[in-house]
Formats: C-alpha cells, sequence, structure tokens
C-alpha cells in the first residue's frame, strides 16, 4: 500500500520531469532517440574509419547499395569484442568494488534518501591507464587490436547495453533497491528515462557510477590512448595534432574523476534515472561519439606546427579548468554552506526552500556570485569550447570530426532548459528571484 502510494506520487512528479516539453514533442523526440541512435553509432564508425571521415562518401555509398548496403557495413559483433568488452567491465568493475576510497554521501534524493559512495575513482583511473599502457608496452596486449575491431565492440555494445537497459527496467518493477523508484506508466518512456534513481546490485556496487564514470568515461580516456598508440603503430610517430587531440581528452577526463565525488551532485546522478537516456548513453555514446575527433585523426596526420600546436593545447587547458571552476565553486559554497569565499569575497546567495516528496520542508542554498552570476549555467560555456579545441587540431577538410562539439552544444542547451524547470518547479519564487537576479541562461548578455 505504501509502495503504491509512493509509485503514484513518483509516477506524477516523473510525468511532470518528463514533460519539461510539449507531450507530441516529447514523444516525437523520444522514439526518435531510440530507434536512430544505435545505427548512427555505426555510421560514425564507418564514415570515419572507411570513409576518409566525408559524409558525402558514406552517402554515396548508401544511395548505391540502399539498406541492404547499409546491413552490410553493420558489423557483427565477433568473439573477440566480447572479450575485450568482458575483461574491460570486470576489470572496472573489480576496481570500483575493490579499491579503498573515501565513503561519500550524495544529495538528499526526491524521496529524502542519501546515497552513500565509494570515491575510488582517481584511483581507478590510474590503475586503469597504467595497466593499459603498461600492457601494451611490455608487448602482451596491443592497443591497435581495438581499433581494427572497433566496429565489431561498438556493434556488440549497442546490443549488449540494450539488453542491460531491459535488465534495469525489470529490476525497477521487480526489485528496486530503494524508493527513489517509480514507473510513470509508460513503458517507452520507463524504458527511455528509466526508473530507479540508485540502483545497485547488492548494497555496494552502484550501477550508474560504473555505467556513467567507471565503463564510460574511463572508456574516453582508454580510446583517447588507443586511437594515439594505433597511430604511432600505423605510422612509427604521433602527428602533433593527435597529441593535442589525447592530451586534452587525457586532461578533460583527469578533471573528471579528480572531481568523481562532486559528479554524485549533478543531474546525472542526483535527478536522471537508469534507463536508456543515461545508461545506454554512458555505455555507447560515450565510447564512440566523444571519442570521435581522435577516431578520425588517426588516419588524418595533420601537422599543425609547434607555434599553433601549443596555442591551442593552452585554450583547451584554459577553458578545461575554468570549466571545473565552475563545478569546484558551486560546491564548495554549498558543501561550507554558504561560507566559501568566492573570487576572493563573501558570496551573495538566496536561501531556497522546497519541500521533499515526503512533505518535508528543506532549504538549499543558490549561489548568485561568481561564475554561477554571470549566468544561470555559465560553466556549459568553457564545455563547449573545450571540445571545439581538441576537434579544432583536426582543421577543416570534413564536418564530421565536429559533430560531438555541435551534438554537445545542443545536449547541453536542451539540458539547461531542462534543468531551469526542474527547479522552477522545486524552489518555485525563489527561483523566480534567482532568475530575476541571473537573468541569463547560459551565455551572459545574449542567452
Ligand atoms: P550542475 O552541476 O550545474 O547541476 C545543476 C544543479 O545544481 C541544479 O539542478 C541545482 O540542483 C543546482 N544549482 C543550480 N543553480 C545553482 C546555484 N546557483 N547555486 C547552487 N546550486 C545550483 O549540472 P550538470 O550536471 O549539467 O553539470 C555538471 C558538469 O558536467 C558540468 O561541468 C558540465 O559541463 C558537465 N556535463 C558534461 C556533459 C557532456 O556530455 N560532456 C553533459 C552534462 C554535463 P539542486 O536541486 O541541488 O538545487
Amino acid at each position: 500500500m505504501v509502495r503504491a502510494k509512493t509509485e503514484e506520487t513518483e509516477s506524477m512528479k516523473k510525468k511532470e520531469t518528463m514533460m519539461v516539453h510539449s507531450p507530441i514533442l516529447t514523444y516525437f523526440s523520444v522514439i526518435t532517440l531510440l530507434s536512430t541512435c544505435p545505427p548512427f553509432v555505426i555510421l560514425l564508425w564507418f564514415t570515419m574509419v572507411h570513409q576518409d571521415g566525408s559524409i558525402l562518401n558514406t552517402f554515396s555509398y548508401l544511395k548505391e547499395h540502399g539498406a541492404e548496403g547499409f546491413v552490410n557495413i553493420w558489423p557483427r559483433p565477433t568473439a573477440v569484442a566480447w572479450k575485450i568488452i568482458a575483461c574491460y567491465a570486470l576489470f572496472e568493475a573489480a576496481l570500483q568494488l575493490w579499491l579503498p576510497g573515501k565513503q561519500v554521501e550524495g544529495p538528499i534524493s526526491p524521496n529524502g534518501n542519501k546515497p552513500v559512495y565509494k570515491a575510488n575513482g582517481v584511483l581507478a583511473y590510474v590503475v586503469t591507464l597504467v595497466t593499459y599502457i603498461s600492457l601494451w608496452w611490455f608487448g602482451i596486449f596491443n592497443p591497435s587490436v581495438v581499433y581494427d575491431h572497433l566496429g565489431e565492440i561498438y556493434s556488440a555494445l549497442i546490443f549488449g547495453s540494450l539488453a542491460f537497459c531491459v535488465f534495469l527496467y525489470i529490476k525497477g518493477h521487480v526489485a528496486p533497491s530503494s524508493t527513489d523508484s517509480g514507473s510513470s506508466g509508460n513503458i517507452i518512456f520507463d524504458f527511455y528515462w528509466g526508473m530507479e534513481l540508485y540502483p545497485r546490485i547488492g548494497k555496494n556496487f552502484d550501477i550508474k557510477v560504473f555505467t556513467n564514470c567507471r565503463f564510460g568515461m574511463m572508456s574516453w580516456a582508454v580510446l583517447a590512448v588507443t586511437y594515439c598508440i594505433k597511430q604511432y603503430e600505423t605510422n612509427g610517430k604521433v602527428a602533433d595534432s593527435m597529441l593535442v587531440n589525447t592530451v586534452l581528452m587525457l586532461v578533460y577526463v583527469t578533471k573528471f574523476f579528480w572531481w568523481e565525488a562532486g559528479y554524485f551532485n549533478t543531474m546525472d546522478v542526483a535527478h536522471d534515472r537508469a534507463g536508456f537516456y543515461i545508461c545506454w548513453g554512458c555505455l555507447v555514446w560515450v565510447p564512440s561519439i566523444y571519442t570521435s575527433p581522435g577516431m578520425y585523426l588517426v588516419n588524418h596526420p595533420v601537422n599543425l606546427g609547434p607555434q599553433l600546436a601549443i596555442s591551442i593545447l593552452i585554450a583547451g587547458i584554459l577553458c578545461i579548468y575554468v570549466n571545473y571552476d565552475c563545478d569546484r565553486q558551486r560546491q564548495e559554497f554549498r558543501r561550507t554552506n554558504g561560507k566559501s569565499l568566492v573570487w576572493g569575497k563573501a558570496p551573495s546567495k538566496i536561501v531556497a526552500s522546497y519541500t521533499t516528496t515526503k512533505g518535508e520542508t528543506k532549504t538549499s542554498l543558490l549561489l548568485t556570485s561568481g561564475w554561477w552570476g554571470l549566468s544561470r549555467h555559465f560553466h556549459y560555456v568553457p564545455e563547449i569550447m573545450a571540445a571545439f579545441f581538441w576537434t579544432v587540431p583536426a582543421l577543416f577538410d570534413n564536418f564530421l570530426p565536429y559533430f560531438y562539439s555541435v551534438f554537445l552544444t545542443i545536449l547541453l542547451f536542451d539540458r539547461a532548459k531542462r534543468d531551469d524547470d526542474r527547479c522552477r518547479s522545486k524552489y518555485g519564487k525563489y527561483w523566480k528571484t534567482y532568475c530575476s537576479k541571473v537573468p541569463y541562461r547560459i551565455v551572459p548578455g545574449i542567452y
């Protein structure tokens, strides 16, 4: 009875959060994403690796060979692909479970729960990269094998991750790990947005930490290194464009793991439920699309020259630093209960109260100075610019390497709207006051 009541309230809340756009647009975009993302991953890989990164070449191929041609380019998942994925996933799961780390608490959930995590991300990241590079260095495993089987690996990931999302859907119905779970009453939304906020296997293995951080984000670094090694193995040297790309991506992922405990407070973990959107996205979209500028550079060793290469590198590192500092500023401010200095001064803030689904009244602090006084989501600006800087070493012969930057811009503009809508319904008049103090959503003075 209690569970039924919780699910009913949850269901209403979920419908509200899912319908931030009009219902027709929401249904249309969900169905479109479910059906187009998997084939897009294969088309992108095929274009990058077999069509010289040229969309026109792929288009001509498809025009000539039609649907059958598309089926023919879709690699079948092979035993090698499954083995690589299984070894990597088991290794990461073992590191997540067994490496030591401080216990950290996530933010209070809508149902008043406080999930606890083990913060061992940096250690897992270092162990992963050292192990991977050592396997290559000592001739035990050549990362080129991963690049040579990339299509099969993506294909296996697509199907394996879809099956995993079905598992999450069933688990959400029959064995949720906490009260932060519920059905929207619509099978497609439950599958797409997910049902559980903090699904776990046993008490300690957090599924979203695994899919988002230890599989998804970690694969970004592993593949960046793979592309670099593949270019070295093919040409006997690494072009400066590839070096800039790899270093910037590694700095970005290092920043991510350095700040992983902070990530547990973000929308991905604290608000988005475990379903196709976040889990399939991290298991398949991150390793394939996010790493795609490096995938392109393997066969396009552009020489930038030291001056240009160093300028791009510095600009990229600066953007990653600003993005990190925005996140750090917000989290320090919340952690110290508004007592941290922001740009050397006492912060300006709004004390916003809200009601949890259990009817309890709580308060949160909203920072309105520093980066957070420039616009409500200023941190997305350096995030997008960093992506541009690790792509621009590919220069402008083809558009496809820039797909990630374009996708990220659309994703973050949509995310800013979703977040604003969620915060408006959570904080009501306090959010209105925040919007009047900080009127721009992302780009100060423009949007
Ligand atoms: P945030 O970390 O910005 O989290 C948003 C939450 O912060 C809001 O829901 C609200 O939560 C709280 N909040 C909002 N305004 C304020 C304020 N003024 N003061 C204090 N708290 C506030 O969101 P993201 O998860 O989108 O971003 C986290 C990082 O991840 C960023 O660096 C972003 O660039 C990056 N990112 C990267 C993506 C990629 O694909 N490369 C995709 C998405 C994000 P509450 O309910 O607690 O008040």
